[in-house]
């Protein structure tokens, strides 16, 4: 059997509906907009590309979009103002900083700076141990696409065995805590990990994110599993996954391709987050 397959567009094309019946209603309830910063450092093309899809997409749902493209040699200090700055704008809901940062600035520092009321990205620390805690949180955007993804098969989760190639703060550790809430259990692989083929052969769901090109073959996919390709990676003029979809495609039940898998949702997940902050914000006013 040919696994059905899993395609990012369209699993981002019902949320997108849903978010934008949900912030009409909220704009018709109270007359404000949702507000969206988006902070770009540099020239990075694939940056920009991808703050332009964040700018059209935003739009396109009834959210503001407020785009912050900065010099190259912008200080610390000068960025850490701005993003005080939105931190005490009102019309401002969200704030999402594009990486990877220039080296003379300090990531963490300035995460760390962003008020968690309006960390849509999921990545500010009080954030992750809200999430670690199973307490209604911002959740990371790529980890939240991969559940959406998954929830789009109706295949159950509960008792089910699922593996995470990857063990990154923005995937591979909160999509853990997301299955393992839905009572899957969970193996999460990285570089460290020992005869990783074999753990692939055991699990319901296999996650891909690693960055390492066609790694996952056929021969590692248990009979009709769900498998979802997180990793993109450009190889030569083409972006290509941590799967060999070819292989895997004859073995699992749903496969995500790379491009049109996990890609296409995570600007929706940020509008998603941004709509949840301003939702907040709305209630309390
Ligand atoms: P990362 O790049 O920070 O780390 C990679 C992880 O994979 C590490 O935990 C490492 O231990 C593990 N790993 C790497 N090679 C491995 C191997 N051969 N065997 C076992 N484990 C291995 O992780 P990230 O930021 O989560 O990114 C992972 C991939 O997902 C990248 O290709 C990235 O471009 C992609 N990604 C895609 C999206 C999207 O929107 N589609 C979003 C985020 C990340």
């Amino acid at each position: 059997m040919t696994a059905r397959l899993i395609k990012g567009d369209e699993v981002a094309e019902e949320v997108r509906a849903e978010i934008s019946s949900e912030l009409k209603d909220l704009y018709d309830g109270t007359g404000y907009v949702a507000g969206l910063a988006v902070i770009v450092v540099g020239e990075n093309p694939t940056s920009l590309a991808y703050i332009s899809n964040c700018e059209k997409q935003g739009e396109k749902m009834g959210i503001s979009i407020q785009v912050h493209r900065l010099d190259q040699n912008i200080s610390q200090e000068e960025l850490l103002e701005i993003i005080e700055e939105l931190n005490d704008d009102f019309f401002i809901h969200g704030i999402m900083i594009q990486m990877p940062l220039p080296e003379h600035l300090d990531h963490k520092v300035i995460v760390e700076t962003i008020d968690p009321d309006k960390d849509v990205e999921g990545v500010h620390p009080i954030t992750m141990g809200k999430l670690f805690s199973d307490e209604k949180s911002f959740i990371p955007c790529t980890a939240h696409s991969i559940m959406k993804m998954i929830e789009h098969t109706r295949q159950p989760v509960y008792g089910k065995s699922a593996v995470i190639i990857g063990r990154s703060n923005i995937v591979g550790k909160p999509l853990s805590l997301l299955l393992l809430r839905r009572n899957a259990s969970i193996t999460i692989c990285h570089t460290g990990t020992v005869n990783l083929p074999d753990i692939c052969r055991e699990a319901d769901i296999v996650v891909a994110a690693a960055g390492t090109p066609y790694m996952v073959e056929g021969n590692w996919i248990k009979q009709d599993a769900i498998v979802l390709d997180v990793g993109v990676t450009q190889v030569e003029d083409k972006m290509v996954g941590d799967v060999n979809f070819q292989e895997c495609r004859e073995v699992a039940s749903w496969i995500s391709p790379v491009p049109g898998g996990v890609g296409p949702l995570t600007i929706t997940m940020l509008m998603w987050n941004t709509l949840e902050a301003f939702r907040k914000k709305m209630d309390r006013i």
